[in-house]
């Protein structure tokens, strides 16, 4: 930027250059302010005339000039020629470049004619060393004062702008609420202001008359149903009916166009001229004449469409499962609780709570991929079970899912729904070339709606779920109060179980084993009890499945072993003639697999300082059925270090006879169902056919034979004759406290 651009356009009189008073004409302040007129008058809104707008400008040029020769320099003078700028009007977007551009060319040249600049010292500009170089260093110098003035005057006149904007802004919501409350001046008297608002406004504003006739609409309301088109002359505000209109908003409108309220404020949906949807928030105020006579409807919307998507999909998203696309688990107990608050004649509910059976295998052996896609095929199948719009399908959890129905009865069965989805699983699902077979287990709680409550229906829905797998699975069981009962019974004793064992609630009674040759006590079977605080003593057939189901069975066992082999061993410390008191001690499938089986009983037998063949161990002869050698090892083990095991329960399995030459037991325990015909004389002839083949057949493998439940002396001498070794049963003793057994361990010594 130099003086010389500027320079030939402002003609500089020679006038000037002389020092003599100009003429008008000459001043060059007055041709500065004419070329000022000239480019922004066509850029304002005044309604000045070009001549009175110049008038205007020459001060303004004066002030500017002044400014620029000001000592100490101060731009302030420029931001209020900024300000009155805005005063007059120069207000349209190109306006402040065009009055800058005409300063930034002409100011300079125009103000420094033969008037030399004060250059105060400490300014960052070379103080002039000689007089006659001063003329391009004051030039140089007016150039930078001339940029910071028109950066104080941009200033000043976008404040100025901004306030007036404001003022304005206030002026229109002034004129708003006029528009709202009263009526006749937002439609007589304040007819300009309101045209303000209604044009200028952001949100959609639209006049309708009391037959809802759409009079006329701003840009922002055409825009946002899509044109102008739509709110063609004749339409009519009824028309913009939705069907999911909000319940209740048509009888609002009615009372606004009666009179009857002045305004209502409504969510409401609409379609745009091109179907697609639009939802507003919409207030509409009725506009009353100056008599207070309804006269027109004022709607005021607001676009919350995009708002509202969002809304809708986190919605979507907080009650979906990501995996299926099912509703969830919090979707699912929203119905259900709308279903169950309904009124009590109204209708009947089923609901179905489907868990899949060995899930957790296919995830475990395929993998989790293998595992989802599973789940997908099973809740499409699903799906095509539960389609009329009063059913519903959750998945709820990992491999669970809830359905509902709900209707007048026929419709409302859950057993009927329950039988669909089995039927429709029953075809292997097939993954990457693999057939899976899909297995369910449902429980089914049909009931009354306003009859029972969320929890209670889940509950019964969990319990009889679990009912019908504990029956096998891929089955539905209906739920009844009985056998809900008794679930309820067995989940508490296995809540209760695994804090029975350290609250010491466990004790074991002792049954004698008897030797049929001559009487004597040979030994006693460890039977454990559970003193359970609230339901007294329970017996092992109570709490063992519990325990073996839930692990606990492992603990247990290797605690009544010890204690069994402590008490052998006091047994045999208070027994003066010999030390062959024996105790027999059962175990469970679970022991028997257990990896520490042989190492803990070794442990055990070492603490209680007893010798191996003090201990019989007893298992059933349906836990060793199909045990290949791998599986028998620990108990070969056992037997090798002189462990006693005896097959229990004998008789009561399906095992093929010789299948016992394989196994590593020394003895038979004939189960009490043998024995039984024998308790009276005569004896059953087939059951004592039986018993001499197994006996026979047992002392051939050089096996002992001991016979359960003996309760009488018929059937105690019978078992004698027919050759039994060992018998135990109530004839000669009920389990009892160890104590007893050395009583009649010593009754029999004397
Ligand atoms: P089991 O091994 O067959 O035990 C014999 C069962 O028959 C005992 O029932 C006993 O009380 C009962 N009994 C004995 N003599 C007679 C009789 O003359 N008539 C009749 N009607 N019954 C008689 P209990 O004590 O209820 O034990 C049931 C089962 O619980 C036992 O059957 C055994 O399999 C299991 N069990 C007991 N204690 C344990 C244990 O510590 N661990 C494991 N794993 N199972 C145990
Ligand atoms: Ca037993
Ligand atoms: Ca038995």
């Amino acid at each position: 930027m130099t003086s010389e651009s500027g320079g030939p356009r402002c003609d500089r009189g020679a006038g000037d250059a002389a020092g003599h008073p100009a003429p008008r004409e000459s001043d060059p302040l007055r041709r500065f302010a004419g070329i000022w007129c000239r480019a922004v008058h066509p850029l304002a809104a005044t309604t000045m005339t070009p001549e009175e707008f110049e008038g205007y400008l020459l001060p303004l040029a004066h002030r500017l000039s002044a400014a620029l020769r000001s000592s100490p320099f101060d731009t302030e003078a420029a931001y209020e020629v900024g300000a009155a700028l805005v005063d007059a009007q120069c207000t349209e977007p190109d306006a402040l470049p065009a009055i800058l551009g005409v300063i930034d060319a002409h100011l300079v040249s125009c103000s420094s004619l033969g008037l030399p600049f004060s250059v105060p010292s400490g300014e960052s500009f070379p103080v002039p060393s000689d007089g006659p170089s001063r003329e391009p260093l004051a030039d140089e110098e007016a150039r930078a004062r001339c940029v910071r003035l028109q950066h104080a005057l941009a200033a000043g006149f976008v404040r100025e702008l901004r306030e007036r904007e404001r003022d304005e802004q206030e002026a229109i919501s002034r004129a708003a609420m006029a528009a709202r409350t009263e009526a006749e001046k937002a439609l007589h008297a304040s007819e300009a202001k309101f045209q303000a608002v209604f044009e200028g406004a952001v949100i959609g504003v639209g006049i309708a008359g009391l037959d809802g006739e759409v009079l006329v609409v701003n840009d922002a309301m055409a825009r946002m149903f899509g044109g102008m088109d739509f709110f063609r002359p004749g339409r009519n505000v009824t028309e913009f009916v939705h069907p999911d209109d909000v319940p209740g908003a048509h009888e609002l409108y009615r009372e606004l166009v009666n009179g009857e309220r002045d305004h209502f404020r409504i969510e409401k949906p609409h379609y745009r001229d091109d179907g697609s949807e639009l939802w507003t928030n919409l207030t509409v105020t009725l506009l009353r004449d100056s008599s207070g006579a309804p006269q027109y409807q004022l709607a005021l919307a607001e676009d919350i469409t995009e708002h509202r998507l969002l809304r809708e999909r986190l919605r979507y998203e907080a009650t979906h499962d990501e995996l299926t696309g099912l509703p969830n688990r919090t979707l699912f107990l929203e119905r259900l609780d709308q279903v169950l608050a309904a009124d009590a004649d109204a209708e009947r509910f089923g609901v179905c709570y489907l868990d899949l059976d060995g899930f957790k295998a296919v995830n475990d052996s395929l993998g989790h991929a293998v595992g989802d896609r599973m789940l997908k095929a099973v809740a499409e199948r699903l799906q095509r079970c539960v389609k009329a719009p009063a059913e519903l399908l959750a998945r709820v959890g990992g491999d669970e899912f809830l359905a509902l129905v709900t209707g007048p009865a026929a419709q409302a069965d859950g057993a009927g729904l329950a039988r669909r989805m089995l039927a429709a699983l029953a075809e292997p699902v097939r993954i990457e070339g693999r057939e899976l077979r899909v297995r369910a287990s449902i429980g089914v709680v049909d009931g009354l709606a306003g009859e029972i409550g969320r929890a209670e229906v889940l509950r019964s829905a969990d319990i009889t779920m679990y009912r019908a797998k504990a029956a096998g699975g891929n089955r539905f069981e209906i739920a009844d109060a009985d056998s809900n009962a008794r679930v309820i019974a067995r989940h508490s004793l296995t809540n209760g179980l695994p804090s029975a064992l350290e609250k010491g609630e466990f004790f074991i009674e002792y049954q004698p084993l008897v030797r049929l040759t001559d009487g004597t006590v040979r030994g006693a079977e460890a039977l454990v009890r559970w003193l359970h605080p609230v339901h007294g003593v329970l017996g092992p057939d109570q709490f063992i499945p519990l325990a073996e189901d839930t692990g606990l069975i492992v603990p247990l066992g290797r605690w009544v072993l010890e204690q069994a082999a402590r008490q052998a061993r006091e047994w045999r410390d208070a027994a003066e003639d010999d030390a062959s008191l024996r105790v027999n001690v059962n175990l469970s499938p679970c022991q028997l697999s257990h990896p520490t089986l042989v190492s803990d009983t070794v442990a055990v037998l070492e603490n209680a300082g007893l010798c191996p063949s003090a201990l019989c161990l007893e298992v059933t002869e349906n836990d060793l059925i199909g045990a290949d050698e791998t599986a028998l090892r620990p108990l070969r083990q056992l037997a090798d270090l002189g462990v006693d095991i005896a097959l229990d329960d004998f008789g009561t399995g399906y095992s093929n006879l010789s299948y016992l030459r394989r196994l590593p037991v020394s003895q038979l325990k004939l189960d009490r169902s043998f024995t039984r015909g024998m308790q009276r004389a005569p004896a059953d002839p087939v059951d004592v056919k039986i018993v001499e083949g197994i006996v026979s057949l047992a002392h051939t493998l050089d096996l002992a034979v001991t016979v359960e439940g003996v309760e009488t002396a018929v059937q105690a001498e019978h078992l004698r004759g027919l050759g039994c070794d060992t018998a135990q049963g109530w004839y000669y003793a009920r389990p009892g406290p160890p104590e007893r057994l050395h009583t009649l361990a010593l009754a029999d010594a004397s």
